[in-house]
């Protein structure tokens, strides 16, 4: 598809890869409805892009929000499922000198559960039926998971959330072709993002030893892999990992 005809939405546009997206979105002619929790952070993307808080959690706020974005945008045809959050820690950890065991809570369990899967499977959900609804074709789905999807030590919600997303871009992509409508996802590897701006110096160092291409990511990296899937009829049902070759190592 030509970016400029997109109506699409960006989920978690108020910072980060979101913003990024949702502004290279409007540069390249699109009409774009930014959503996030940070009413605040949406108010410093550009002037035309449409922009409403959401809660991708709550499906109330998903149903009000892709119905109002269809209609400000004058139809929907395309969505950036990218709101994710992070609440790591091991499953059970032993502290050294204590002798302590802890447990990972299960109200972070759940809530990375509810944004990064649920969150983006209502998303999917109500765009796919306003697609049909108004027999809209083509249309697009780029659902941003992670390499952390292949398994990483103290992510244990954050990668079952990301490993589900990857599998369920095949399962809908097999689901909704018939009706003209493309999935596919786009794995990142580390990006310079508020996200992991808190990250210990000595850890990330440790990090980007291990990226062959030898830095950390950039929004306009992932930007140019998203823009492939949005750009390119034939990406479908696949997820791509864009991470400067991290997780073949
Ligand atoms: P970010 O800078 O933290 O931006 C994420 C945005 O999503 C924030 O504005 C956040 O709002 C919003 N959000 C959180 N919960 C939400 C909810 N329930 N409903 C709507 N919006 C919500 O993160 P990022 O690094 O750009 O990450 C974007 C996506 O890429 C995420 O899915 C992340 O998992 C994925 N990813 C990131 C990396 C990385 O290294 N950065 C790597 C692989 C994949 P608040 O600030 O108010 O929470």
């Amino acid at each position: 598809m030509n970016l400029e005809d997109l109506k699409i939405i960006v989920t978690g546009a108020a910072s980060g890869m979101g913003a990024h997206f949702a502004t290279r979105l409007h540069e390249a002619g699109a009409k774009v409805a930014a959503g996030d929790l940070n009413a605040a952070g949406l108010e410093r993307l550009p002037a035309g892009i449409v922009k409403r808080r959401l809660d991708v959690s709550q499906e109330a706020d998903v149903v009000a929000f892709v119905a109002a974005a269809a209609a400000e945008l004058g139809g929907l045809n395309a969505l950036i499922n990218n709101a994710g959050i992070l609440k790591d820690g091991l499953l059970v950890k032993k502290d050294r000198d204590s002798g302590a065991v802890s447990k990972l809570a299960l109200a972070d369990w759940q809530r990375v559960l509810d944004v990064n899967l649920t969150g983006a499977t209502l998303m999917a959900r109500e765009c796919i039926a306003a697609m049909l609804a108004t027999n809209t074709r083509p249309g697009v789905i780029v659902n941003i998971s992670s390499i952390s999807r292949h398994g990483n030590r103290g992510q244990s919600n954050y990668v079952a959330a990301k490993a589900a997303m990857a599998a369920n871009t095949t399962t809908w992509a097999h689901e909704v072709g018939k009706y003209g409508i493309r999935v596919a996802a786009v794995a990142p590897g580390m990006v310079e993002t508020p996200m992991t701006a808190g990250m210990n110096p000595k850890a990330r160092e440790a990090l980007v030893a291990k990226i062959p291409v030898g830095r950390i990511g950039t929004p306009e990296d992932i930007w140019l892999a998203v823009k492939l899937v949005l750009e390119c009829d034939y990406v479908n049902g696949r997820t791509y990992d864009v991470d400067g070759g991290a997780s073949m190592m």
